[in-house]
């Protein structure tokens, strides 16, 4: 009887360290701090749930984490708070809004200000700043200070942007421009002044007759309204053919165009021109469903061109996460609740699954013998991310694994729930054809150690294990990061270990004081890279 292995090998219903504490699925693992806590909120919020909590409870667990921090440090969470959203690093801005709104409502002063100053910062758009107003609204009263702020977002904006802002999102989650004013009074100087009197609808005084080249158009105006509302407004009763010459002057988007125009494909065709990048992967079906994308058409090329073109990306943001959403739902040919119904043309999905990757912008390789470990168990496939019906955590970090594999030189692609299980993927499949293989997958326990015990069993060189997970491993007989220490001294590789965290919980596998092993956020636009550099040991 070897009594010795009982003090390295702990069964993961038992506590291994002191540190530790209970998963939602009963086994022991390690905590993360509240810091790392706050970013796996913010990048992954808690739409859906997991498979051993529902969406109230982790919300109201990870508004508890949100207030520690802000009692830690107000100003420095409010700070994390704008720097992710503003990089664009979350797939949803709803986490980052709601943690601010926390902010704005916390009971210290310098935290308040801290937070009500970075509105604009957080709330870019309209429909942020909606949201923004219902969430502080449930937290707090209006005071001097919160109207200010909100008044501060109206004055922030430039004439032009502020003109866009409100034609495109006059109202959302129940509030309106017009709410907002009559909340914040922002002072409007002479050349606002006529926007805010169109938004609360003080009334028109007379028409108004605007030239456009050898064209003259009349425009029921308020006074001084600037020339884009004033067109804005005629667009509502304008008729198809009047509607999209001003869709080409002025360049109105689709949310500014009456319903009863969007069936046409001249529309969208118009609306296409100078259709922002995130509005055209949201449209792909609509534009396909109306007859203007199809095979070989002009229009496909367009698509393929903008999607092919990484410096646009990065400058409209989009995340990676929403470009898997657009795929899966753009090859499926028909909506969830299946009442728009199209037929997808081949070369958008390629261009989709291309534009998945450029979306990371360039990753750099660590060049270290890595294995890719997914977890496959039942609980990865619950939930959603970013709230994409049916993209698990299960489907979404294997979309992440493919990033690594597509960069690295040496790889391996492994599976494990109780058990080794083959993951027939590899990054030479194309998103969909990788996601429709994942699912063939079965259900199983988790085991997190079962990666290093593979590579162990068959002396398999690792240098770095990178293990996508939910952290709900309760399963097997050692905890995994005595599995790792146990394949080092079997090895003598002095492997490292990063676990790439799908849920938003408390849960970590990895050992805080290990330098060698990092918990990282999954679905994070700086994952690939800070995977990359830890895996070289530049930290
Ligand atoms: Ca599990």
């Amino acid at each position: 009887m070897n009594y010795a292995r009982h003090l390295t090998a702990t069964p993961q219903s038992e506590r291994a360290d002191e540190r530790q504490v209970q998963n939602s699925a009963g086994g022991f693992t390690f905590e993360v701090t509240p810091w790392q806590r706050l970013d796996r909120w913010l990048i992954l919020g808690c739409e859906g749930g997991t498979y051993y909590a529902s969406e109230r409870k982790l919300a109201v667990e990870n508004a508890k984490a949100i207030r520690e921090c802000l009692a830690l440090d107000g100003p420095k969470t409010v700070a994390r708070i704008a720097e992710i959203s503003e990089a664009g690093r979350a797939p949803e801005n709803d986490p980052a809004i709601f943690a601010l709104a926390l902010a704005a409502s916390d009971a210290n002063q310098k935290t308040r200000a801290a937070a009500l100053a970075a509105i604009p910062r957080v709330c870019r758009i309209g429909t942020h700043l909606f949201q923004f107003a219902e969430s502080v609204n449930s937290l707090r009263g209006w005071g001097r200070g919160l109207r200010r702020a909100i008044g501060a977002w109206y004055e922030s904006k430039s004439v032009e942007d502020l003109c866009y802002q409100v034609a495109k999102y006059e109202q959302r989650n129940g509030w309106s421009h017009r709410d907002l004013l009559r909340l914040a009074h922002p002072e409007p100087g002479p050349s606002k002044a006529a926007i805010y009197r169109y938004l609360v609808g003080a009334p028109c005084i007379e028409d108004r007759e605007v030239k456009r080249g050898e064209r003259s158009v009349t425009y029921p105006a308020v006074p001084d309204l600037p020339e884009y509302l004033a067109a804005f407004s005629s667009l509502k009763h304008a008729d198809l053919k009047q509607a999209i010459q001003l869709v080409r002057d002025y360049r109105f988007t689709h949310e500014m165009v009456p319903s009863e125009h969007k069936n046409s494909p001249e529309m969208w065709e118009a609306l296409l021109e100078s259709m922002p990048m995130t509005a055209m992967i949201r449209n792909l079906a609509k534009m396909t469903q109306v007859g203007l994308l199809k095979p070989l058409s002009a229009d496909v090329q367009i698509i393929r061109d903008r999607l092919g073109n990484e410096q646009r990306i990065h400058k409209a943001r989009v995340h990676p996460i929403a470009m898997l959403s657009a795929l899966k739902v753009y090859q499926h040919g028909h909506g969830e609740r299946g009442k728009l119904t199209w037929t997808p043309v081949q070369q958008i999905i390629d261009a989709l699954d291309g534009a998945f990757y450029l979306s990371f912008g360039s990753v750099e390789p660590s060049g270290k013998r890595t294995l890719l470990g997914l977890d496959v168990s039942r609980s990865m496939e619950c939930g959603t991310i970013a709230g994409v019906p049916g993209l698990t955590p299960q489907l979404a970090s294997a979309a992440m694994a493919m990033v690594v594999a597509r960069t690295e030189p040496q790889w391996h692609m492994v599976g494990f729930s109780e058990n080794m299980v083959d993951v027939p993927i590899t990054p030479r499949m194309r998103l969909d054809e990788a996601i429709r293989a994942m699912r063939a997958i079965p259900f199983g326990g988790t085991d997190c150690a079962l990666p290093m015990l593979y590579a162990a069993g068959n002396k398999i060189d690792v240098d770095t294990f990178q293990i996508y997970t939910d952290n709900e491993t309760w399963f097997g007989s050692i905890h995994p990061h005595q599995a790792l220490k146990a394949y080092r001294s079997k090895s003598g590789i002095g492997a490292r270990l990063a676990v790439v965290a799908c849920t938003a919980t408390n849960f970590t596998i990895a050992d805080p004081s290990d330098p060698g092993q990092l918990d990282v956020c999954g679905f994070d636009t700086a994952t690939p890279n800070v995977l990359s550099s830890f895996s070289k040991g530049e930290f």
